[in-house]
């Protein structure tokens, strides 16, 4: 498929950020965007950082609450500390969707980069509510935060009718003047997971939003979307983009895929050493699509 990642290659940036607020802002201004996928273990968080570092690009991994509950913010903080020694460039930790607060703030307080609160099922006005307690909470340790405008399609998301997914202009202005919440996540026709058609994403919605504030825009869903959409989001103020499904869907097939070849004598090292370059692979190729 023919994409304009070959147009934009010969791009060279300035890669010594003092933050991670610093670098969204600047890959905003230049048309850049942060790979962000989602981490399940220690061994799709290693396939992901070691296909970062042959790329040759800063990297972003998330924990989905479920993530966090049954290893712990600590763990998941702990493990990141371990594999960044290993990377070429940074690694950056944030708390992915999550509807609580308190798991906000205990991420903050153990040191995660940058944390979500998604308040894209609540009213505007709690949504905007809690998103500023979060913000407030994270501000003396500069962690960032994510908040969700609109809805992203799939899950368990409730759509009450056929435009009741996309993040209205004058709610996302609310929302970032109200809380100041340093990236903002949006709706714009996108869907989590694998989708049976491609989504149609609403280019004109996501520019008027881009004109309206200066906060680096978000996109999820990042598995079903077309390499040329994907670019062509970059050039309209997306300057983060969430890949999931694609990462934990490889991870199970492939372990399925050993685990029955092995049988009996099923032992995890030699399972995962077989499943670790196949994630590595979808991995490389989202990056490319990124054009990192
Ligand atoms: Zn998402």
């Amino acid at each position: 498929m023919d994409t304009v990642i070959d147009k934009v290659l010969d791009k060279k940036f300035d890669e010594r950020f003092a933050t991670l607020k610093e670098l969204f802002l600047a890959y905003r201004n230049s048309e850049r965007c942060l790979p962000a996928f989602n981490v399940n273990d220690n061994y799709d968080l290693r396939a992901v950082v070691e296909s970062a570092s042959e790329l040759d690009t800063n990297v972003m991994v998330m924990t989905y609450p479920p993530v966090v509950e049954l290893n712990s913010p600590e763990v998941c903080r702990a493990l990141v500390d371990g594999i960044k020694k290993t990377a070429k460039h940074n690694v950056y930790l944030h708390l992915d969707h999550s509807t609580s607060v308190d798991m906000c703030k205990h991420a903050i307080d153990v040191g995660y980069d940058s944390v979500m609160f998604d308040g894209s099922q609540l009213p505007i006005e709690e949504n905007i509510a809690k998103t500023k307690e979060v913000v407030d909470y994270a501000a003396s340790a500069n962690v960032v935060v994510e908040a969700e405008i609109g809805k992203i399609m799939g899950r368990d998301v409730i759509v009450n009718s056929p435009d009741d997914f996309l993040a209205s202009v004058e709610d996302v202005v609310n929302l970032y003047e109200t809380t100041k919440a340093d990236i903002i996540a949006v709706g714009i026709g996108t869907a989590h997971g694998f989708t049976p058609e491609e989504p149609k994403i609403y280019f004109d919605r996501l520019k008027e939003i881009s004109l309206a504030i200066p906060a680096p825009l978000v996109l999820h869903g990042g598995t079903g979307i077309p390499d040329a959409d994907i670019q062509k989001s970059i050039t309209m103020g997306i300057a983060k983009i969430n890949i999931g499904t694609i990462v934990h869907s490889t991870y199970m097939k492939f372990a399925k895929q050993e685990i029955d070849k092995a049988g009996a004598g099923a032992y995890p090292p030699f399972i995962m050493k077989e499943v670790l370059p196949e994630i590595k692979k979808v991995v490389a190729d989202r990056l490319k699509a990124v054009n990192v």
